[in-house]
């Protein structure tokens, strides 16, 4: 058995998902589990829609018309004007309407995972339908009924014991006297032993993936990308950029560590447990090699440049002068593990303790205000992180030419890992 995973950009229109099915046939003896993501930028629109029901309820219906048309629109595009989606997409926009006429909870996170995850049960009905009408034997799966999580909403912790007797009650049974076949479901959404629904942060698709691989002991992942494989950097940055056909799950969870928009970080250790190995092909070249990470691989060869803008620097300083010892430290690290805030870099000197995180103010100000309690906080925004493995003089030098104007604030490094901490002008 096989898992495959599709990402947001490879179903994003009618094409697209002509295409998936297209890379399906081409495994038509294969017993596929198929892991897919909402449509295109769908999530980022239903954040919106959530916004709108928390600060402008007026906006909502309008919203939620949109995302309709465009989903029956790709629905018609695929399979003409009256076509068996329609009345899922009835259900499940009266779903959302009876999700969206309940008053805000007291929890945001708990509001966002129940609306939210309407994307993937979209993008995932919608194509499974199809699937069906072009004799590829489809079975549709609620991905909430299978991956198990504590009730973390935005961020649930797996139940691995559960799913894995989840998806031995599901997924193992349709193929047990099946050779051939896709059991499609959602990425990114799971389920509460209440049934409430839960994510695993964004992007967390791919680690749907690793999961039912994990639970299935599949024989491979693979994740199917709009690029021909893992680059050494972001081609919309780097004109030569390249791909690195092998590569460890060590070196593949460094690189996403940092934040290249390889795979989601969490993705690797379930693969690595089992040594499934994870393939990332590129969906308009399936014929393609790709890059293929398994346990071991040659040393990487090229450095590879992982450029975050929008970073904001914190600097924590206690109030009386006293240093940063091991009980401030610990006090600042348990406030930002509370908040969740994932940290980018970290320097420490003797009065201030130096973060680079992600700049999303919705998670940050209660956060920093937690700070603010106990000691003085100063922040930089305007921040961009940049990180290179296996750098070297000239790999620095192409960086900071890149941003001539920019500061260098910190510098960083190990033997393998360069980091810059640049103030953009
Ligand atoms: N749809 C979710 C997101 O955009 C999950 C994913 O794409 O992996 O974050
Ligand atoms: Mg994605």
């Amino acid at each position: 058995m096989k898992v495959f995973k599709f990402g947001g950009a490879s179903v994003k229109d009618a094409p697209a998902i002509e295409n998936l099915k297209n890379i399906l046939q081409r495994y038509g003896n294969e017993q596929l589990v198929v892991v897919i993501s909402a449509m295109g930028k769908t999530t980022n629109f239903l954040e919106k829609v959530l916004d709108a029901y928390y600060h402008g309820p007026e906006n909502v219906q309008p919203l939620v018309a949109e995302l309709r048309t465009r989903h029956e629109t790709v629905a018609a595009q695929l399979m003409g004007p009256d076509n068996p989606f329609l009345p899922h997409s009835e259900r499940l926009f009266n779903l959302l309407d009876e999700q969206l006429r309940r008053p805000v909870s007291d929890n945001f996170d708990y509001d966002y995972d129940r609306i939210v995850s309407f994307g993937e049960l979209l993008s995932t009905t919608l194509i499974a339908t199809y699937l069906n009408t072009q004799n590829i034997d489809t079975q549709w799966l609620d991905a909430r009924q299978v991956i198990r999580t504590d009730n973390t909403y935005r961020e649930g912790h797996v139940d691995w014991a559960v799913t894995k007797k989840l998806v031995g009650r599901t997924i193992s049974p349709h193929f047990r006297n099946r050779a051939r076949g896709v059991v499609l479901t959602q990425g990114f959404i799971a389920g509460t032993a209440e049934n409430q629904t839960t994510t695993l942060g964004r992007e967390g698709s791919d680690y749907s993936a690793a999961i039912l691989a994990y639970t299935l002991d599949a024989e491979s992942v693979t994740v199917w990308k709009d690029v021909s494989g893992i680059l050494n950097a972001d081609p919309k940055r780097f004109s030569d950029a390249v791909k690195i056909d092998k590569l460890t799950y060590h070196e593949t969870v460094e690189l996403a560590y940092y934040g290249a928009s390889v795979i989601h970080p969490k993705t690797l250790k379930p693969l690595h447990n089992k040594q499934i190995p994870l393939f990332v092909k590129s969906f308009f070249h399936p014929e393609d090699e790709g890059s293929q990470i398994t346990r071991k691989a040659d040393a990487v060869d090229v450095p590879s440049y992982i450029i975050k803008d929008n970073q904001l620097l914190i600097s924590v300083s206690p109030r009386d002068f006293s240093i940063i010892g091991v009980e401030n430290l610990s006090v600042i690290l348990d406030i930002l593990s509370r908040y969740r805030i994932k940290i980018n870099l970290i320097q420490n000197s003797a009065l201030t303790f130096s973060v680079c995180t992600d700049n999303v103010p919705l998670r940050l100000r209660p956060c920093i205000e937690a700070l603010k309690e106990e000691f003085v906080v100063r922040f930089n925004d305007g921040i961009r992180l940049a990180t290179i493995r296996h750098y070297d003089a000239g790999s620095e030098r192409t960086v900071l030419e890149m941003f001539p104007d920019d500061e260098v604030l910190i510098r960083q490094s190990n033997r393998h890992t360069l980091q810059l901490v640049l103030k953009t002008q």
